[in-house]
């Protein structure tokens, strides 16, 4: 069994709880503390407002735990918020570089809210490099602008305005979306967690 848990704090966490459910072999647990972090052999950040989710790991004391577990090779998924979180360098489209708490843990570069507002929301499939074609919600998504060190950007869409644009990036155990896939039912994405985290056991 593996257990994959799904960071409760703000944001999507059932969508990802009900898809994580549905995949044999696997038993989803909503982490909110350091003893449920402990428990888990993968962890998934969801969708939601990252400053929020960010304020409330600091306030939970989680950071430092999740940077250890992380460091010592737990596999992470960050959808949308989560991969604003995972990154080490964070711009607003509309107010810049942000003072928000962050993980800082994956070589990329982020820009949030790159698409608009929740009205320029969009549906699109996404090739990634190892994992297949996915199909992903954008809903006030973040677009990865640059990967470096070992982080590399693994998949891209071809957006009318912005033109090609990095969606999907990995480094090591970490791996970055920033639509979510678990509201358009497609597990893909998770079942290559669970395949990093199945590795490890
Ligand atoms: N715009 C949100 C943020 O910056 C992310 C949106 C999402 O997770 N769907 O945190």
């Amino acid at each position: 069994m593996v257990r994959v848990g799904i960071l409760g704090l703000q944001g999507d966490v059932l969508e990802h709880y009900e898809l994580l459910k549905e995949i044999e072999g696997v038993e989803p647990v909503i982490v909110k503390d350091a003893r449920s972090l402990a428990l888990v052999d993968a962890l998934v950040i969801p969708g939601g407002e990252s400053t929020t989710i960010g304020r409330l790991i600091e306030m939970r004391g989680l950071r430092d735990y999740i940077i250890e577990r992380v460091r010592s090779g737990m596999p992470i998924l960050g959808t949308c918020a989560g991969t604003i979180l995972l990154a080490t360098r964070v711009e607003d489209r509309e107010v810049g570089e942000v003072r928000q708490p962050l993980l800082k843990v994956m070589d990329i570069h982020v820009l949030r809210n790159a698409f608009g507002r929740q009205k320029d929301s969009f549906e699109a499939e996404v090739d990634i490099e190892s994992i297949g074609r996915v199909k992903g919600a954008f809903i006030r998504a973040p677009i990865i602008k640059k990967a470096w060190g070992k982080a590399k950007i693994i998949g891209r869409i071809k957006h009318p305005v912005l033109g090609k644009i990095g969606v999907a990036a990995i480094q090591d155990n970490m791996l970055a979306v920033v639509f979510h896939p678990e509201i358009t039912g497609d597990n893909k994405v998770h079942l290559f967690l669970i395949d990093m985290a199945k590795g490890r056991m």
